[in-house]
């Protein structure tokens, strides 16, 4: 007789999970919290879905243990996702990173070919059934739902996704679902996340975007180093460049370390070549204000900020500047420095780090060292990527991989 498995959470991973186990000839339902499922998924990519990424590494995974990630993505790497997805229907395109997409750019294509699929395999999918507990019996388990509904199934795999964006479906609610079973959560914190910084004066940039490079730095050490679009926000700071280094920053300030941001405005010539520009930039015109001396040269709204922060007067005339002044103004810069106090929360988040230990979890095959017959994939496990199409990857591999065990005898 066929395994019965049920996937709670139909999101990637649940329902590339669902798909594994279906084809290896298990009987599958998903139980889906929201009226339909992978809800997530159509915000993937700013509606595009970057889906995986050609250069997989294990140096992009994060959590207590990220060595934990790397037979599952040995085994199911980016060339397996494509090629599943290809089969499905979605061909894809690669960026600069090395980011994959679907040729359409649409990230309902994935969720569409994901759907069909699961219609065309037979995979039971009930929708606004919302899962609140799961009860071990013997050869088995019971899911109850929060109307009261209970099934009884031979094996279990929990794909309820962490804390991010809860509106989507997931938040949290898998790690109660994980302690229930007697599995341990690591500490959780938003990841892929804007900071928020101590510098108040970014308030009047609010809205304003550059291309720039940004540096976090802790006790003077250069921890990492991101190039591209930062926004400037009522709050602090955004972008892909500053996602990028969220996580290593929240971890620090969890530590108790005061981490910071150096930005590079200008990051196109060297300091010396800079305050050569800035000197004939000045000489050309020496009656105008420092304020009306910086136009053309960075966001107008960054002139006054930047003033400020060096204390120098805006009327002052630029052919009046000392060589102290235009050293602070080369600086400034390249080399602005800001305090980071904190991020924003997870409804703002892509990602959450932290979830069930890896401690407790076969690496090979997913299942629950605790519970036989409990599987777990996605972002509720201790695992989290980097900004790129690392973490659908690792949904999908996880997903596949705990499919494909759970389907087994
Ligand atoms: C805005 C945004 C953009 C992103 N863009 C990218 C990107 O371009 N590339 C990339 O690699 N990653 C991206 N990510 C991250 C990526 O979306 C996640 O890593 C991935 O969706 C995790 O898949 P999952 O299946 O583990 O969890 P989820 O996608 O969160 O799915 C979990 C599902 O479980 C359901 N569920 C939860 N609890 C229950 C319950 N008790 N009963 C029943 N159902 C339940 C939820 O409703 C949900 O449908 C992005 C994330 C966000 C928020």
């Amino acid at each position: 007789m066929s395994k019965k498995i049920i996937v709670i959470g139909g999101g990637a991973s649940g329902m590339i999970a669902a798909i594994a186990a279906k084809r290896k000839g298990a009987l599958v339902t998903i139980l889906e919290r929201n009226p339909r499922v992978g809800k997530k998924i159509l915000a993937t990519g700013n509606g595009r879905c970057n889906y995986t990424n050609m250069d997989i590494d294990i140096k992009n995974y994060h959590g207590e243990n990220p060595e934990f990630a790397r037979y599952i993505l040995s085994q199911f790497g980016a060339d397996k996702t494509i090629d599943f997805f290809e089969k499905l229907g979605i061909t894809p395109t690669v960026e600069e990173g090395g980011k994959v997409f679907p040729m359409s750019l649409q990230s309902s294509s994935v969720l569409d070919v994901l759907r069909m699929e699961l219609e065309e395999l037979k995979v039971e999918t009930i929708c606004d059934f919302y899962v609140k507990s799961v009860k071990k019996i013997e050869n088995g388990f019971i899911v109850r739902s929060e109307k009261g509904t209970s099934l009884r199934t031979d094996k279990i795999i929990l794909a309820t996704g962490g804390k991010s964006m809860p509106s989507s479906g997931s938040d949290g609610n898998g790690y109660e679902l994980s302690r229930s079973l007697g599995h341990k959560i690591t500490n959780i914190f938003p990841g892929l996340v804007q900071l928020k910084t101590e510098e108040r004066l970014l308030k009047e940039a609010d809205g304003v975007k550059i291309i720039g490079n940004i540096k976090l730095a802790n006790h003077g050490c250069i921890l990492r180093e991101e190039r591209g679009d930062i926004l400037f926000t009522n709050y602090g700071i955004s972008g892909p460049p500053v996602l990028q280094i969220s996580r290593e920053a929240l971890e620090l300030i969890n530590m108790g370390q005061n981490p910071v941001v150096i930005i590079s405005i200008i990051n196109d010539r060297t300091k010396e070549e800079l305050r050569e520009y800035l000197k004939k930039r000045f000489s050309y015109k020496p009656k105008r204000t420092m304020e009306e001396s910086l136009i053309g040269l960075i966001n107008k709204r960054l002139i006054g900020i930047m003033l400020k922060k060096t204390e120098i007067d805006r009327r002052k005339s630029a052919g009046n500047i000392t060589k102290m002044e235009l050293e602070k103004i080369v600086n400034i810069l390249m080399n602005w420095e800001m305090k980071i106090i904190g991020s924003k929360s997870f409804p703002s988040c892509q990602i959450t780090a932290g979830g069930v230990s890896t401690d407790e979890i076969n690496s090979k095959t997913l299942e629950s060292k605790i519970i036989k017959g409990l599987y777990f994939s996605g972002e509720l496990i201790d695992i989290d990527g980097d900004c790129g199409g690392f973490n659908l990857q690792w949904a999908w591999a996880s997903g596949y991989i705990a499919g494909e065990n759970a389907a087994l005898d």
